[in-house]
């Protein structure tokens, strides 16, 4: 999956981005599908294990365009997890509490602790994406925030935190598709949200700010990923995999027993 990642440094333009590739999986979608529930099984093996162990602590950021599967992702690739060790942190319009502090201060509340996976849906990325292409504060406040970003990442990565994020990447007439889904099939009806209307129209502004934001926050320490995300199957499918093979680069172990079992009996 080596080829998603956004080597650090590189300059992204997001017309090389194929949203509807599938070079690493060419066998079609049920195929695919089939492969992903295999995938949402390990993902479950190996988070039982990263909690019982109690050590890592495994941060994964979704970022999109709305109607790019977010939510879907949360719900097919995490599938089985303990709920106990996986928490889900969905970042909206800041409060007025929120508003009331830096902008990194609701996020770093949410972080992981030893053992525990969480998601961000939405996240600190909003500070550069929606704050800038809506105008909701000025050039001079937002571009610092790059460098804040990767400052408060590497600070997490150096305190232990595994930091993976992922882009998922759909293309407007795919959005379009998604949006008019919501309007036509009743019980997607609450999804539709009449203010994402006024994000599509910004399209073009937001593919610009997600080129800088994925050009200067991409590092070895936390890694954007850019998801080809038009086909639902094979962005679960690439974001599962990676998860997976990260989960298992950590070598991770069942805890040793604090004494030796071996000797106990039950009466
Ligand atoms: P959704 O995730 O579609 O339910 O909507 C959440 C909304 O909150 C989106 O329109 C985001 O752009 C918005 N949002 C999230 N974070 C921020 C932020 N820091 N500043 C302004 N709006 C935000
Ligand atoms: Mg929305």
């Amino acid at each position: 999956m080596d080829r998603y990642r956004v080597q650090p440094g590189t300059r992204v333009n997001l017309k090389d981005w194929d949203p509807d590739d599938k070079a690493n999986f060419e066998k079609g979608k049920s195929k695919g599908l089939k492969a992903v529930l295999k995938l949402s099984e390990r993902l479950e093996l190996l988070q039982e294990l990263l909690f019982a162990q109690g050590k890592h602590k495994i941060l994964i950021v979704l970022q999109a365009m709305d109607t790019g599967g977010k939510d879907g992702v949360i719900r097919r690739v995490f599938d089985g997890v303990n709920p106990q060790g996986v928490k889900v942190a969905s970042f909206k319009v800041p409060t007025p509490e929120d508003l009331a502090h830096d902008y990194l201060w609701r996020i770093h509340k949410q972080t992981p602790g030893k053992g525990e996976i969480v998601i961000f849906n939405r996240s600190h990325y909003e500070d550069v994406l929606v704050v800038r292409v809506q105008n909701l504060a000025p050039p001079d406040i937002w571009e610092k925030r790059f460098d804040h970003i990767n400052a408060f990442e590497r600070l997490l990565a150096d305190e232990g935190t595994t930091i993976l994020k992922f882009y998922l990447h759909i293309s407007a007439d795919e959005q379009k598709a998604r949006l008019q889904a919501r309007l036509d099939e009743p019980d997607k009806r609450w999804k539709f949200n009449p203010g994402d209307l006024k994000d599509r129209a910004l399209w073009g502004d937001y593919m610009h700010a997600y080129e800088d934001v994925l050009s200067k926050t991409s590092m070895p320490w936390a890694p954007w990923y850019i998801v080809p995300a038009n086909r639902k199957w094979y962005r679960d499918l690439v974001i599962g995999t990676v998860l997976v093979e990260t989960l298992e680069k950590l070598k991770m172990r069942y805890p040793e027993p604090a004494e030796d079992l071996d000797k106990i009996v039950i009466e």
